[in-house]
């Protein structure tokens, strides 16, 4: 029987080898788990740890596709069913070539204590493949996502498995896997995939809501040391659906933003990134960011590399873009400068050592993503209740659902790492009453 945390997770490390993405997601948890193991010693005995780190059902599949040259493209398709305790299981889907079982898992992993947070009824998944859309024409992503779906269909449905959208998954996507979805079963079923089209069966918010959610968390985690957004100086990476309706929040409430990146560079604006630029830019013409500085001009520049916007002083940094981009030289230049919140709105954007030095250094707060980005999935979980009664809330309505959410979250994290005597540790807090709802569940449906 493994009685501690450190041989739980040499068990857990040699039954999932070769998998760095879900170790370090594994060890970001348990790290924490230490009070609620003392409290709770029947935990090893139930094994609580592993039946949580042993995904329920690993589906890996072929997806051949015909590009546009006529030639058979072959890809890699998961989707890791990690948890049902709570609810269907719920996560996105990752199109990127850098996609395989090891970070499904840790998205996957992280998306069960995530889902937990939000207080809604949906249990953790992560599904993707690595198939790279970039550059690819419209007609062969279409022909991507149909033979996705050809396999996926039969492992999803609104009871059972929602997948959403992540890297390389939006609009479109979903789209274009709802359809086929439809013409293999024959159904109408809008609960099946969130994040579909206003017209049929998406939410407002939706798009927007990783973003402003990450904004309204740092926004709470200003408010409780009695200070807000205004006036603050703001670092963003990225520039998808996350990292813009981050910027876009964020100036709303009175902070100015300064960077924004994509896999290809990143730029600097001191006056102030504008918004609806870069959004014409990367989201309707997909283009690179580096072109920002010739369209919008004034003071802007190309910098070095994407990891260059964290040497930028600012008040507030979002990493918004994908996991380990911020390193522990990013964080030290960050601290070094002044920085005062960090929230993740990516997954695990932080490395582990930029992570220890965020949560180690008094007067920084930081906000992990499981925490700080859990607005898009919540908003998910709204747009299937809109599914089930068949209707669609105004905006209005929706914003404010999403607002309570993250204040909600909010409460949860920072009660919890009172309770346990570590008041202001958000990482903690989220992990210890994430972990907590989902156990409750899993233990009163015995052992399955
Ligand atoms: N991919 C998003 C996340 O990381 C959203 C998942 C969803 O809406 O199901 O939480």
């Amino acid at each position: 029987m493994d009685r501690s945390i450190d041989s739980l997770k040499t068990a857990i490390f040699a039954r999932n080898a070769g998998e760095p993405e879900f170790h370090q997601a594994v060890t970001e948890v348990l790290d924490t788990l230490g009070p609620v193991l003392d409290r709770h010693p029947e935990y090893f005995e139930l094994a609580v740890i592993h039946r949580l780190s042993e995904p329920e059902r690993q589906i890996i599949f072929r997806v051949p596709w015909v590009d546009d040259n006529g030639h058979v493209q072959i890809n890699r398709g998961y989707r890791v069913e990690f948890s049902s305790a709570l609810g269907p299981y719920k996560g996105g889907l990752r199109f990127h070539p850098s996609v395989n079982l090891g970070i499904i898992k840790f998205l996957g992993f992280e998306q069960i204590f995530k889902n937990a947070l939000t207080g809604m009824p949906i249990g953790g998944g992560k599904g993707g493949a690595d198939f790279d859309p970039r550059g690819r024409s419209d007609r062969e992503i279409m022909a991507f996502c149909q033979s996705f779906m050809t396999e996926l269909y039969r492992h999803i449905g609104e009871h059972t498995d929602v997948p959403a959208g992540d890297i390389g998954v939006g609009g479109r996507e979903i789209g274009y896997m709802f359809g086929q979805y439809k013409r293999l079963t024959n159904r109408f079923e809008a609960g099946v995939l969130t994040g579909k089209g206003m017209t049929w069966g998406g939410s407002l918010v939706r798009p927007e809501a990783t973003g402003y959610g990450t904004v309204l968390f740092a926004q709470e985690m200003l408010r409780a040391t009695g200070d807000d957004l205004d006036g603050k100086r703001v670092a963003v990476s990225g520039s998808g659906n996350v990292a813009i309706f981050a910027m876009e929040k964020a100036i709303a409430l009175g902070a100015t933003v300064v960077s924004a990146s994509d896999s290809s560079g990143a730029v600097y604006d001191p006056n102030g990134i504008d918004v609806e630029a870069l959004k014409q830019l990367k989201l309707v013409e997909r283009k690179r960011v580096g072109e920002y500085v010739d369209r919008v001009g004034g003071a802007s520049e190309a910098l070095a590399s994407a990891a260059a916007l964290w040497h930028v002083p600012v008040d507030i940094a979002l990493p918004c873009a994908t996991q380990n981009e911020l390193d522990g030289d990013a964080a030290a230049a960050l601290i070094a400068n002044g920085v005062r919140v960090v929230a993740e709105g990516a997954n695990m954007p932080c490395t582990k050592e930029a992570a220890d030095r965020f949560r180690s250094e008094p007067g920084v707060l930081f906000g992990p993503g499981k925490a700080a980005n859990a607005g898009g999935v919540a908003t998910s979980a709204l747009e299937m209740q809109q599914n089930a009664q068949r209707d669609s809330w105004s905006f209005e309505h929706t914003e404010a659902r999403l607002a309570e959410i993250m204040r909600d979250i909010h409460t949860r994290c920072s009660e919890t790492a009172e309770e346990y005597g570590k008041p202001g540790d958000y990482v903690l807090g989220a992990n210890i009453a994430g972990f907590s709802r989902v156990v409750d569940a899993m233990l009163a449906q015995g052992v399955v």
